[in-house]
């Protein structure tokens, strides 16, 4: 541990959720000392400083599910001081105290060197949104998709999850069909990350029949509920989906037909308890394929005192792309 700090500021859940100076002290006992310097706004994070149930599961506990910064001290073998690292998930925010503090104690293991390509803050912006993406896209080709099987639906995809998907698959040569509940708004951003087309979501929802007709090879949804229903509805024989969020619910108002009849499969997709060989090969391929330009474009900063409020437009299903949160 850093002897010089002795306060550190971060969003701290007790009763309710603040921005307090905190003690080095109360950190856990765990091999790696992080100074963050940037974190971000998820769905979960955005749950968990509004006080909404489900994510925070020790209290008093530090919020945020991811961090990026600079190792100061480790016992792990394989990072020393000044190593600049990031980590989503494992825990942070939910277990663990997380990133949306100035001082983080992690678990080795669980690190992911920041790649030299993409730097600190567009690791940040990437963050756990853009890892699970990355994650979608992993599980689609081990399933045996590959661009020419045939176009990708993605859902949410004005979203942290959803847009980086499209960025992503667009880059790895998909043909991307990006499905939004704000196709007049968004049209233009989602086709400039590399859409081949924009739907309504309300299309994937109108008919509420459990098959339609065949318009997709694979589906990335982060959206669950009557909308998953939907994008199954069109999956083409041999399809195969992932399921990773529930934006628009955690039912699935569907049928078993689409698996029985056309023979699809439904893959989840959790991004916290991935092992560290994944992690790595998830962070590979984002480093490889995205363009920092694009995700330049759909990146917003916001100082650490005002997470709280930029996280209120995810829980109204009104925020696009990423926030990333400047903690130093
Ligand atoms: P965002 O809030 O950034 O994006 C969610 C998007 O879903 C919105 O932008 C909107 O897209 C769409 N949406 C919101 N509300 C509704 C609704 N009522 N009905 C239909 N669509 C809706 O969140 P993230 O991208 O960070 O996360 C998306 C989901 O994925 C969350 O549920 C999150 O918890 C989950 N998640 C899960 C992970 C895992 O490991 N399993 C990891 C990361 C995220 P649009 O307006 O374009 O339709």
């Amino acid at each position: 541990m850093d002897q010089e700090i002795t306060a550190f500021p971060g969003w701290i859940a007790r009763d309710g959720v603040t921005l307090e100076q905190l003690d080095p002290a109360m950190l856990d006992d765990l091999d790696t000392v992080v100074r963050v310097r940037y974190s971000s706004i998820n769905y979960k994070d955005a749950l968990a400083l509004h006080g909404r149930p489900g994510v925070i599961r020790r209290h008093p506990l530090i919020a945020g599910i991811d961090l990026t910064g600079e190792v100061l001290a480790s016992r792990h073998p394989r990072w020393q001081a000044g190593d600049l690292v990031t980590l989503n998930g494992a825990g942070l925010g939910e277990d663990l105290h997380g990133g949306l503090a100035g001082l983080a104690a992690v678990n080795g293991d669980d690190l992911v060197r920041v790649p030299s390509e993409l730097g600190p803050l567009r690791a940040a912006a990437i963050g756990t949104a853009g890892f699970t993406a990355a994650l979608s896209l992993l599980a689609l080709e081990r399933h045996g998709l590959a661009p020419e099987t045939g176009p990708i639906l993605v859902t949410g995809a004005g979203g942290g999850v959803g847009s980086i998907a499209v960025a992503l698959l667009a880059a790895a040569r998909y043909e991307v069909i990006a499905a939004t509940g704000r196709p007049s708004e968004l049209s233009s951003q989602l086709t400039a990350l590399g859409a081949a087309h924009v739907l309504d979501r309300a299309e994937l929802t109108s008919s509420g029949k459990p098959l339609g007709k065949q318009r997709w090879a694979g589906v990335v949804d982060a959206v669950g509920g009557p909308v998953l229903a939907g994008a199954l509805a069109g999956l083409q024989h041999s399809g195969v989906a992932t399921t990773c969020g529930l934006a628009g619910g955690a039912e699935y108002p569907g049928t078993v037909l689409p698996f029985i009849l056309r023979g699809v499969s439904l893959l989840g997709i959790d991004s916290v308890r991935t092992p560290p060989l994944r992690r790595e090969a998830a962070w590979q391929r984002l480093a490889q394929l995205l363009d920092p330009a694009l995700l330049d474009s759909v990146t917003r900063v916001v100082p650490l005192s005002d997470a709280k409020d930029a996280a209120a437009s995810l829980l109204a299903g009104a925020g696009t792309g990423r926030i990333v949160v400047d903690v130093a």
